[in-house]
């Protein structure tokens, strides 16, 4: 019944753990789950006022601009001058999204033919790879290597494959490695996507969640960068607004333009309440984003702890809400992530399912309330005996 497109996707893995988690509340096990990326703590009261008001203005309920509300645009355009210190038009440098994951499915739509390549790193949000198989492309995995700081080693790349691909996908601070890249990286990129005409697709979702002073740049900062590629960037995680659906594409007008031709043929844009609301959050207040990042910071040094305790050594991220850590030897990450489910109740995302590259690594999240993370953090301590017996 369903097309070769669905039959090439493998929800295995994702879909074994959660059915793992299912049968282990069936069991009576009070589960910890440090599994999905989906922020815990509610949007920001004033956020969802806003959202209240839009609604009950009429105005809002028709069908929305394509591109999106202009004033939602200009908010964008002055949210990344002020954050980035990136100009930006906001008529046709700046693309409304219903949430940055549909911007990313979509995108390779616009620029992949059958058989072209794109350039996915791995491991990597599942969605690159997915987005291109859609569309009809190959994804052609490039490697993050621990020695590597988990950057791309673009010279590494074969002339062949170069000469096929046409996107690049980069997504720094990274999810699942909580990596994060310079500028340096930055104009690298830059500089191969010009010597080797290809569009490069940098995902920011996670701009605004770093750590001990450390400040994420955007792609655009490099120069050059407007000349090949765009950023997309999200509320989703930056406001605790996954649910929401709401985001959006900055840079180089063409390739927003292209984007902007698939989605006008198959959605209708975002709800404009939900873009009013977006105004609200990235012209209002941050004292919310400072709090949330003081949260996570806390989690994240409670949960190194806890992993130091079972010999898991990490170094503490500067960005992003998850803990990438090595599975003990003898260990691969879907039998650790089994005998911490089993043994302590807990739950990890097994690396491998974002990618072959992401063996040996398990993903912890961080988006589940502080005396959950300290329960998680006892059982560790106790599984210590469990697990040198
Ligand atoms: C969460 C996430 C997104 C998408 O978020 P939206 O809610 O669709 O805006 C995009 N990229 C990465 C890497 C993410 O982790």
């Amino acid at each position: 019944m369903y097309s070769e497109r669905i039959g090439s996707l493998s929800p295995y893995l994702f879909a074994a753990i959660d059915d793992a988690r299912v049968r282990a509340i069936e069991r009576g096990v009070d589960v910890i789950d440090l599994g999905v990326g989906d922020p815990d703590r509610p949007t920001p009261s004033h956020v969802v006022e806003a959202l209240c008001r839009a609604a009950r203005d009429p105005s809002t309920h028709t069908y929305p601009s394509y591109l999106g509300l202009l004033e939602f645009r200009e908010a964008a355009s002055l949210w990344y001058l002020e954050r980035m210190g990136v100009e930006l038009d906001p008529e046709t440098e700046v693309l409304t999204l219903i949430g940055s994951k549909e911007g990313v499915a979509h995108a390779p739509l616009a620029f992949l033919d059958p058989g072209d390549l794109a350039l996915v790193p791995d491991p990597a949000y599942p969605v690159y790879r997915i987005a291109t198989v859609f569309a009809g492309g190959v994804p052609y995995s490039i490697p993050l290597e621990p020695e590597n700081g988990f950057l791309p080693d673009l010279g590494a790349i074969p002339e062949d494959v170069l000469r096929r691909a046409k996107i690049l996908f980069i997504n720094y601070p990274n999810n699942p490695t909580s990596a994060t890249a310079d500028l340096g990286f930055y104009r690298e990129v830059v500089e191969f996507a010009l010597e080797n005409e290809i569009i490069v697709f940098s995902d920011n979702a996670y701009s605004e969640l770093t750590f001990d002073g450390y400040r994420a740049p955007s792609f655009l900062n490099a120069p050059g960068a407007m000349d090949v590629g765009i950023e997309f960037n999200s509320l989703s995680k930056t406001y605790n607004m996954t649910g929401w659906r709401i985001g959006f594409a900055v840079g180089n007008r063409d390739i927003l333009k292209g984007i902007g031709e698939v989605k006008t043929n198959i959605d209708s844009g975002a709800f404009e309440a939900v873009q009013r609301a977006g105004i609200r959050a990235m012209k209002g207040e941050q004292d919310c984003v400072d709090e949330m990042k003081k949260i996570y910071r806390e989690r994240r040094d409670l949960l190194i702890k806890g992993l130091k305790r079972i010999g898991i050594r990490v170094t503490p991220p500067k960005a992003t809400f998850y803990i990438w850590a090595p599975v003990p030897e003898d260990y691969t990450s879907i039998e650790f992530s089994k005998l911490l489910l089993e043994k302590a109740g807990i739950i990890a995302t097994p690396g491998i399912g974002f990618g072959e590259h992401g063996e040996g690594y398990l993903r912890f999240s961080l988006t589940t309330p502080t005396n959950r993370i300290e329960e998680a953090v006892k059982r560790m301590e106790r599984l210590k005996d469990n697990l040198s017996t």
